[in-house]
C-alpha cells in the first residue's frame, strides 16, 4: 500500500495527480473463503481490517450490494460520542471512542475527527435532575462530562436562545464527544484491509444463506455461490431480512431516520447540540453547513409526536432553539433504515446458527461504535465466542431479560 505522506502529497501535485493507485483493488469472487462479510459499511469493513491486522485472518470476502459506504456509514450525521449510562455501553463506546482518537495514524488516512464535544441540553428543573444523574454515572464510568449551567452553555452556544419555548435550565458536555468524516472512515478501513489481502466485492448482492441443517456453509449472491467457514451480516436496517434466511427471528423494529444539511454559512457553532426532548441534534460541518436530525419515523416520514411530517417536526425543532437558522436554506436530506432494538443497545456475536455472527442492531448509533465494532467483532469470529467487552450484547439477553436500557443515552431512537 502507497503511504499517504507530505511528500506523496507533493510528488502527487507535482505530477499532475496522474499516478495515484487505486485505493483499494477490485477483486473478483472466489469460490470460498474463511469468512465472508455481508455489507461493506463501517462494520464491516473495520471488521475485516481487524481480522487481517491483528489476528492474521486473511481470506476474508466483505461482500456488498452496491458500492462501499453506500449505507448508512456514508450518510449519517457523523456523532461519535462515549456518554452512555451502563458500564457495558461505556466501556464498549469508550473504547471505540479511544480508537477513534489514534485512528487516522493507524489508517494512514484522515478521517478529520474533529472532537468539539457534545452538549446535551435540558429544558426543565427535572431533566436537568435526570441529566445531573446520567452526567454523574459517565464520570463513575471513567468518561469524561461535565455539567453546565445555562450561563456556561451561551458562552459556548451565542446563537442558542435559553428563554424561549423550550427554556434551557443548564445541560451537560461530554467535551471528547465530535465528529469525523464518514467517508473517510469506509475508505481508511476498505484501504487498509484490501491491502493486507481481503477481498472487497461490490455490486454483489447476498440473496441467500446456504445451510446445512443447523449450520451455514457459504452465501447465494448475484455473482454465483461463495462458500463461508464463518458469515457476519454487517448490513444495519437489513438485518432482519438476512437472518430469516437462515430462519433466525431478531426482536428489531426497522425504521427511517432522517439527516438533514443546510447551504454553508460562515463558523458560527464550534460543538455538538442536543436536546433529547425536543428531539433534535445538530452540528456545523467543516464547509459550514448545519447538520441536523431528530427522531426516527414511526411511519414513513410522520413525527411520533404530533403526526406532522418529521422534516417540519425536527426544523421546527431547530428554529425553536436557533431563531437565527430560520433564513437557512434546506441543500439536502436523507433518510436510511435502522434497526432498533427494544432496548436501543446492540446485537453482537455468534447467533444459534452455527457459523452465523451479527454485527447489528445498531439503532441510531452505530457510526460511533465502528472501531470498536469492528476490533470485537473480528475477536468473536476467529474464537468462535464474544469479545468479553460484547458479552453482554448478544441475543441471549432477551431471553435472559438482561436487557441495557439505553433509551435515553441513545438520544433518537426512540
Ligand atoms: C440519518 C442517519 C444519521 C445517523 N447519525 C449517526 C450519528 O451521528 N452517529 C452514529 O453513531 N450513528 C449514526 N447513525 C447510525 C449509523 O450510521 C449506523 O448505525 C452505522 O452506519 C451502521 O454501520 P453498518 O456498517 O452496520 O451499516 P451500513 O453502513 O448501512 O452498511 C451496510 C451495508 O450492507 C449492504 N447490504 C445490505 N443488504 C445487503 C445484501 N443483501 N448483500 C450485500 N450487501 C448488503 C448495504 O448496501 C450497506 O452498504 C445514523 C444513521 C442514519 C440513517
Amino acid at each position: 500500500m502507497k503511504r499517504y505522506s507530505i511528500f506523496s502529497l507533493a510528488a502527487g501535485a507535482l505530477t499532475r495527480h496522474r499516478r495515484w493507485e487505486p485505493a483499494w483493488r477490485t477483486a473478483q469472487p472466489r469460490k470460498a473463503y474463511d469468512i465472508v462479510i455481508v455489507g461493506a459499511g463501517g462494520q464491516g469493513l473495520a471488521t475485516a481490517y481487524y481480522l487481517a491486522k491483528k489476528h492474521g485472518v486473511r481470506n476474508v470476502a466483505v461482500l456488498e450490494k452496491g458500492y462501499l459506504g453506500s449505507g448508512n456509514t456514508g450518510r449519517n450525521t457523523q456523532v461519535t460520542r462515549s456518554n452512555y449510562y451502563w458500564p457495558e455501553s461505556a466501556a464498549f463506546f469508550d473504547l471505540s471512542l479511544k480508537l477513534w482518537e489514534g485512528l487516522s495514524t493507524e489508517l494512514n488516512f484522515n478521517i478529520q475527527l474533529s472532537q468539539r464535544g457534545i452538549l446535551t441540553l435540558a429544558h426543565s428543573h427535572h431533566e436537568l435532575d435526570a441529566l445531573q444523574r446520567w452526567a454523574n454515572a459517565i464520570q463513575v464510568n471513567e468518561v469524561d462530562s461535565l455539567v453546565l449551567s445555562p450561563e456556561d452553555i451561551k458562552r459556548r452556544v451565542p446563537l442558542l436562545r435559553l428563554d424561549g419555548r423550550y427554556p434551557v435550565h443548564g445541560g451537560f458536555i461530554q467535551p471528547r464527544g465530535g465528529t469525523s468524516r464518514h467517508d473517510a472512515v469506509a475508505w481508511g478501513y476498505a484501504r487498509g484491509a484490501s491491502a493486507l489481502g481481503v477481498d472487497i466485492i461490490q455490486q454483489c448482492e447476498v440473496t441467500g444463506l446456504a445451510m446445512q441443517g443447523d449450520r451455514v456453509t457459504g452465501v447465494e449472491t448475484s455473482r454465483g455461490p461463495i462458500g463461508a467457514g464463518k458469515v457476519m451480516l454487517a448490513v444495519a436496517g437489513h438485518t432482519s431480512v438476512l437472518a430469516a434466511m437462515a430462519g433466525l427471528r431478531l426482536p428489531v423494529v426497522s425504521m427511517t431516520l432522517q439527516a438533514y444539511v443546510s447551504e454553508p454559512i460562515k463558523p458560527c457553532l464550534d460543538t455538538i447540540l442536543l436536546s433529547p426532548v425536543v428531539h433534535m441534534y445538530l452540528s456545523q460541518s467543516d464547509r459550514g453547513e448545519i447538520v441536523f436530525g431528530g427522531g426516527a419515523d414511526a411511519y414513513p416520514s410522520y413525527s411520533q409526536r404530533g403526526g406532522v411530517p418529521v422534516l417540519q417536526d425536527t426544523i421546527a425543532a431547530m428554529i425553536e432553539l436557533f431563531p437565527a437558522f430560520s433564513r437557512l436554506r434546506l441543500m439536502r436530506q436523507w433518510g436510511g433504515i435502522v434497526d432498533i432494538t427494544p432496548d436501543t443497545t446492540p446485537l453482537m456475536g455468534p447467533t444459534s446458527v452455527e457459523n452465523l455472527y451479527i454485527s447489528g442492531g445498531w439503532g441510531t448509533g452505530g457510526y460511533k461504535a465502528i472501531p470498536a465494532g469492528g476490533d470485537t467483532m473480528a475477536y468473536t469470529l476467529v474464537h468462535g465466542a464474544p469479545h468479553p467487552l460484547i458479552k453482554a450484547f448478544g441475543l441471549d439477553r432477551f431471553a435472559r431479560g438482561a436487557l441495557i436500557d439505553e433509551g435515553a443515552a441513545s438520544g433518537v431512537a426512540h
